[in-house]
């Protein structure tokens, strides 16, 4: 069976790490919460960004409890304990930016502005198609140009803001074809690969990131197709952090069965939004980083519901896990709108309330096992360990 190598990757994306804790570059450096922040706006304007999405380990959470409350999600608790700690990465940061989503993560960019490091907090509209919305997230990310230009003592240039449009365009492009490969019965990467080539979005620049895709996209699409009956599983649900792989190396190294597509924050959700190239470019963000597969905060909720059920059926999945944060408001609380419609679609599903701790993994391992045996008899194919 073909691997994907990765090695190469990890390697830069540990070197770029370290070239921002030492400063080797001489471009502002700030880190963002979350996936309605428009990086070609932080590009343009000459500035490093790294996405704050570290998964703490059971330390670093404490730690971070005890700034925010026992009721977040470990995610917001990671990244605060990451500060606490004083992780060399983070605190090389000039500046933090929030787009208020979620209240966790509001909470999240005042702790870190009170405590640890400069931020601003700009508002992200829920209603996503009333043209009031839009307007003000547009003039939102005009706030943030400005103050973007300050930051870096640089003016944000048309043609440099079209040039980073284009360039991440691209590079959503090259993240759907890679994902899309993932539709053929032997899927030539898995899981945990497509999350590590997300993960690289995160640390690299647009234009670093364009050769290493296309590079990658032509090694898999050279894999030959042949027929695979292996379980395939969508992961639908919040957040799955850099370092978080408990579940994937559950299904995919332990229980051979593989997860061909997601619609978390931290997956395929961040090739779906397309920048307009022409018109005004500010405005063009915002309808594009609005019209992204939205955040189950936003609203019409059956529009984030649907997307999901349609992409576990394109990519034809035995099952889907939904897997969230506990404590997370968002994906916790709306969770049976989305098993309703995964049922009315025929497709089974497992709930997984998840945390950082690593107590739950006989239990989560036990649940998986059952769920995939299900899903096995409902294909046909034998047992596992039967002769
Ligand atoms: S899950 Fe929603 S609120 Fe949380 S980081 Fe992602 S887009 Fe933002
Ligand atoms: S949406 Fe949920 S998982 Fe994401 S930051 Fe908010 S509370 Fe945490």
């Amino acid at each position: 069976m073909f691997r994907l190598d990765l090695t190469g990757l990890e390697n830069r994306i540990a070197e770029r790490q370290e070239q921002l804790i030492l400063g080797a570059d001489e471009h502002k450096k700030v880190g963002y919460l979350c996936s309605y922040t428009p990086l070609e706006l932080i590009s343009a304007a000459g500035v490093s960004h790294i996405r704050l999405f570290k998964a703490g380990d059971t330390h670093t959470v404490a730690s971070g409890e005890q700034i925010t409350q026992s009721v977040f999600c470990d995610f917001t608790k990671s990244i605060l304990g990451a500060f606490k700690e004083e992780d060399p990465l983070y605190t090389s940061l000039d500046k933090v930016y929030t787009f208020y989503t979620c209240d966790c993560i509001k909470t999240v960019g005042e702790a870190i502005g009170e405590f640890f490091a400069p931020a601003d907090i700009y508002t992200l509209p829920r209603i996503k198609d009333k043209p009031s919305s839009r307007d003000f997230y547009s003039s939102q990310i005009l706030s943030f140009k400005a103050d973007l230009e300050q930051l870096s003592g640089n003016i944000i240039t048309e043609g440099e803001l079209r040039l980073q449009i284009r360039q991440y365009n691209e590079v959503r492009k090259l993240l759907t074809q890679i994902s899309e490969l993932r539709k053929r019965p032997n899927p030539p990467l898995s899981g945990k690969d497509y999350l590590d080539l997300v993960k690289a979005f995160y640390y690299l620049p647009a234009e670093e990131l364009l050769p290493l895709y296309q590079g990658i996209y032509d090694k898999l699409a050279a894999v030959p197709v042949r027929e695979d009956r292996t379980i395939r599983l969508f992961m639908a649900g919040g957040i799955i952090a850099d370092g978080d792989r408990k579940l994937l190396e559950l299904i995919e190294d332990e229980l051979g069965a593989r997860i061909v597509a997601e619609d978390h924050c931290t997956g395929l959700k961040i090739a779906s939004g397309h920048i307009d190239e022409e018109g005004d470019p500010y405005r063009a963000l915002a309808e594009g980083y609005i019209d992204q597969t939205p955040c189950a905060r936003m609203k019409p909720l059956q529009e984030r519901v649907e997307i999901s059920g349609a992409l576990a059926t394109e990519y034809q999945a035995d099952g889907v896990l939904y897997a969230y944060l506990k404590f997370c408001p968002c994906y916790g609380q709306i969770k049976n709108e989305f098993f309703r419609h995964y049922q009315q679609l025929g497709i089974p599903v497992l709930e997984l309330p998840i945390d950082y701790s690593k107590s739950d993994q006989g239990q989560l391992k036990t649940r998986l096992e059952a769920f995939i045996e299900v899903l096995r008899e409902r294909k046909g194919l034998a047992a596992v360990g039967s002769a």
